[in-house]
């Protein structure tokens, strides 16, 4: 028996990102057509060392999707204030922080297309606001 599922999603772990993200796939239609794998630091991991285990977990995690769902797209959601990062402490402002994540997507996204011709990698950020409200900016 076969299950069979459009896309899966990456996203940190963090919790303030749950119903954004949530009500992001509900508006996408894509909600219980999606696997959704959580690590904290998203694709941080493959960026710095793809030959490190948190690097090959995440890898494991899309072959699998792959395989058994077969899936088509997988969409990379980075985000601002990532303790994994740092927060935003970390950076200078938040224009550089952006683009950190920005240039970290591209690069994990080099990265998987090379190991999984044909998969459509989309890049989203999403935006923690100081209100806690948090905005999702697709690339
Ligand atoms: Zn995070």
């Amino acid at each position: 028996m076969s299950h069979q599922c459009s896309s899966a999603l990456i996203k940190c772990i963090d919790f303030r990102l749950t119903s954004a993200i949530d009500k992001w796939m509900e508006e996408k239609g894509i909600m219980d057509d999606c696997d959704v794998i959580s690590v904290a630091g998203i694709s941080k991991a493959i960026v710095e060392d793809v030959d490190s285990a948190d690097a090959k977990f995440i890898l494991n995690q899309i072959e699998l999707s792959v395989k058994l769902h077969g899936i088509k797209t997988l969409y990379l959601v980075h985000h601002t204030d990532c303790g994994a990062y740092g927060g935003h402490s970390a950076f200078e402002n938040l224009e550089t922080e952006k683009q950190k994540y920005n240039s970290d997507m591209n690069k994990a996204k080099e990265v998987i297309n090379a190991k999984f011709p044909g998969l459509e990698v989309k890049s989203i950020l999403a935006d923690i606001k100081d209100s806690e409200e948090v905005v999702l900016l697709e690339y």
